[in-house]
């Protein structure tokens, strides 16, 4: 059995991060979507509201799962019992650091071989810092993300800063 695991902050998922889990999930026999808990980056969705975001986003793939993960994602690969990590490739920014961690991840788990999808041309501008912004300033977030995320956003923005962090329901 192929298992494969695609890490990332997914915060939040957009139609981009999507492609890339149905084009990984017909590939294999089970993927695991890992979202990373990246407290240095101070994600905008808690741990918990983006892993029900994806969640919710993957009911009708059958050999998708979905969890958080803390730590090195080379090892919650191997948890996962996992040879394969998934990763999206859009610009040339995205080879540059994906390459460098790459040549990393290798250096730290040989036996986990690192398997890059490209972008689909219709996504190759979309990035979650990108929505964020779009949905701050009261964009049409139509076709980039899926619509309970657009919801979840609209929410989020309407909300008093205080309320904003400490309201977890998406
Ligand atoms: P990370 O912080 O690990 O980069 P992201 O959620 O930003 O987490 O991205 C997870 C993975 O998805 C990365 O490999 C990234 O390059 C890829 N990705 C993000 N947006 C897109 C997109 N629009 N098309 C294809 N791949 C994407």
């Amino acid at each position: 059995m192929t298992v494969a695991v695609y890490p990332g902050t997914f915060d939040p998922l957009t139609c981009g991060h999507m492609d890339i889990i149905e084009r990984a999930a017909a590939l294999v026999d089970k993927l695991m979507v890992g979202v990373y808990e990246h407290p240095a980056k101070q994600p905008f969705f808690s741990l918990e509201q983006r892993v029900k975001l994806v969640e919710e986003a993957v009911t009708g793939l059958s050999n998708v799962h979905v969890k958080a993960f803390a730590g090195l994602a080379v090892d919650f690969v191997r948890a996962a019992g996992g040879k394969v990590m998934i990763r999206g490739l859009r610009a040339n920014s995205d080879f540059e650091r994906e390459f460098e961690m790459a040549l990393m991840n290798r250096k730290l788990a040989p036996d986990i071989e690192l398997l890059c999808l490209m972008t689909s041309s219709q996504y190759q501008f979309l990035s979650s810092t990108l929505i964020k912004e779009v949905s701050k300033l009261g964009g049409c977030l139509e076709g980039m993300v899926p619509d309970h995320v657009a919801l979840a956003l609209k929410e989020k923005f309407s909300m008093p800063t205080g309320l904003a962090i400490n309201k977890s329901k998406v």
